[in-house]
């Protein structure tokens, strides 16, 4: 799975602003609903994962943050980066500012 974030930033002061970002899902992969087939790749846990990166946010690889959304690794049935954790959460507001 990879994502691609365009960013542009015509604005002075710069801002950030995402002006386009695509999701490829690799058709090796059985893609599905794993709380009906455990066997697939989940895609509504797989597309909120992805959507961050989409946003600015990277993987995460040190396996104390393995139940953040934004965790690197995933496996068919996984079903828990379908919301956001509060570092994910986070995350995003460092980006872009909290609210
Ligand atoms: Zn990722």
């Amino acid at each position: 799975m990879r994502s691609t974030t365009f960013v542009l930033s015509p604005n002075t002061p710069p801002t950030r602003e995402i002006v386009e970002f695509d999701v490829l899902f690799d058709t090796n992969y059985d893609w599905g609903d794993a709380t009906v087939d455990p066997t697939v790749m989940d895609l509504q846990n797989i597309a909120t994962h992805e959507i961050g990166h989409g946003v600015g946010l990277d993987d995460i690889y040190e396996s104390a943050c393995s139940e953040v959304t934004m965790y690197g690794y995933s496996t068919s049935g996984e079903t828990k980066k379908r919301t956001l954790t509060a570092p994910d959460i986070t995350g995003v507001q460092k980006l872009y500012g909290g609210f």
